[in-house]
């Protein structure tokens, strides 16, 4: 799950904050599901692809991974990893990694690191990707301490709409081309949110999953690309690869 998915989940659950939970149950071993009965739910909140439960004291961190799913008022076949009935209503959460957090968030996120937060800074974006010339655009936009939230779909999106090729080296980027990369890792990701709320994400991709480009009719090559390999749409006509 990619970020700006789990600001639309913060959104559809806003109705328990503030309230206790009445019952917790699950399959986790790493956390003590039992203390949080009778604990109230201070907020939701994420930071790229960690969900964030709050308390007063401490924080559960929701990590969703490649197959994680929730449910809200809803049951799915397997078992829950972690259950939360409240009064009005139950949260599910399914295939996820449950941690819990005792210190201060602040302390641990850069909040301005997250493509979705208020708080999002470009002009970091940039410093830190300075000191990455050797590291693909591929690498660069899933590096979480950049832009958190990103996840492969954004990536794609992101180098079409830029017209990179993504074994380009960032540091081989002319600066113009730069700027725009890290405009797009913002703006695609909340155009990603006001289509997906609608239902109407996959609609709106023009490369992932593609077989033709929709600017020059030419075929999409599909391979994995950067260090961490992860799948790849890009046409080699219009995206260029700059040495
Ligand atoms: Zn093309």
């Amino acid at each position: 799950m990619e970020g700006p998915s789990l600001v639309i989940l913060k959104e559809q659950i806003k109705v328990f904050k503030g309230k206790t939970i009445r019952h917790a149950s699950g399959v986790t071993t790493k956390i003590d599901i039992a203390a949080l009965e009778g604990r109230r739910v201070t907020g939701f909140k994420s930071w790229g692809k960690h969900f964030l439960i709050t308390f007063t004291n401490f924080t559960l961190r929701i990590h969703f991974l490649m197959f994680g799913s929730y449910r809200i008022n809803e049951e799915k076949p397997s078992n829950p990893r972690l259950h939360l009935q409240f009064d009005d209503g139950f949260l599910n959460f399914y295939a996820c990694s449950i941690v819990r957090i005792n210190e201060n968030l602040d302390e641990i996120y850069d909040w301005s690191a997250d493509v979705m937060s208020d708080l999002w800074d470009p002009k970091k974006a940039r410093r830190k990707i300075k000191k990455l010339k050797d590291v693909s655009v591929s690498d660069v936009l899933l590096n979480q301490d950049i832009f958190a939230g990103v996840g492969n779909i954004i990536k794609n999106e992101v180098l079409f709409r830029t017209r990179v090729h993504p074994d380009t080296l960032v540091g081989k980027l002319p600066p113009r081309k730069l700027t725009s990369l890290i405009e797009e890792a913002r703006n695609y990701s909340f155009d990603f949110y006001k289509w997906k709320k609608v239902y109407q994400l996959k609609k709106h991709w023009l490369i992932y999953t593609k077989r033709k480009c929709p600017v020059c009719r030419g075929p999409v090559t599909k391979r994995y690309t950067g260090k961490n390999p992860r799948r790849s749409f890009f046409c080699e006509n219009c995206q260029a690869l700059f040495v």
